[in-house]
């Protein structure tokens, strides 16, 4: 059985992120927030700038460790049944909980580098936030100095055609695919669902929200995700 499982942030809520369109998410909370991870008010506005690099000082994302659902993904891994696994997350926890980082295809990048949108310098984001740290707010390029961003698919932004070009073949081979935590609601992630289910594929969706697809759907989960994740895993690899 080929299985194919794609996340969303809805997996990494229980280990302290907030998703975006969630009950407790982001945008519920400040609707601007979406302007801090939109490029092109991120490259107009210095503000907006020096809220993203405070926002990313702050960010939970980086104390944050995987929870119980990413544990059983590595186990589902371990027992031989995954394929690909899809993630819009950018939290790096799949790769942290111990999934092999070949496996892992990341359509919305990672939160791990920086990069200068001029020159394409490439950094690390620790040594950005050394320079926040250290009292700079919009820290620019050490090599032209231009604007620098991190390795993370802002909204207007493209995502990497390769990345998306490899889901998609995961998607098509799948005979299930398991769609965890996600709205369902931003492209490719949607149609990724769509795809694999016209490709033959059982399509089962865990999420506490219903979702556009729940109607395609052959299973759906409305539990938490960190129960219901490793329940489902053992299932799958029973
Ligand atoms: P989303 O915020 O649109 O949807 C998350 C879904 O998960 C919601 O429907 C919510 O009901 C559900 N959910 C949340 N916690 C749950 C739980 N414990 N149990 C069951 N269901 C739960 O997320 P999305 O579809 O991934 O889209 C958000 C976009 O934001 C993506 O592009 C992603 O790149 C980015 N993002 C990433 C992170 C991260 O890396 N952890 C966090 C926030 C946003
Ligand atoms: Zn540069």
């Amino acid at each position: 059985m080929v299985i194919t499982v794609m996340t969303g942030a809805g997996i990494s809520t229980e280990s302290g992120i907030p998703d975006y369109r969630g009950p407790g998410g982001l945008w519920r909370r400040d609707p601007d927030h979406e302007k801090l991870v939109t490029i092109g008010y991120y490259l107009a506005d210095p503000d907006i700038r020096r809220r993203s690099w405070r926002f990313r000082r702050d960010n939970p994302v980086r104390a944050a460790e995987p929870n119980a659902a990413h544990r059983a993904l590595v186990e589902l891994e371990r027992a031989g049944r995954l394929d690909r696994l899809i993630t819009q997350n950018i939290d790096g926890l799949h790769q942290k909980a111990g999934s092999d980082p070949e496996r892992v295809l990341e359509l919305h990048g990672n939160m791990s580098g920086v990069v200068c949108v001029d020159c394409g310098a490439r950094s690390t984001l620790d040594e950005a936030l050394d320079r926040i740290d250290a009292g700079e707010q919009d820290p620019a390029c050490l090599a032209c100095g231009g604007i620098l961003k991190t390795t993370t698919v802002m909204f207007g932004e493209n995502l990497s055609e390769d990345v998306v070009a490899e889901a998609a073949r995961a998607a098509e081979r799948a005979e299930v695919f398991v769609a965890i935590g996600t709205s369902l609601q931003v492209l490719p992630a949607a149609s990724l669902a769509a795809l694999a289910a016209r490709s033959g594929a059982r399509l089962v969706i865990v999420n506490a929200e219903p979702t556009p697809y729940d109607r395609i759907a052959d299973e759906v989960i409305r539990d938490r995700i960190g129960e219901a994740v490793p329940r489902l895993v053992a299932r799958l690899t029973a």
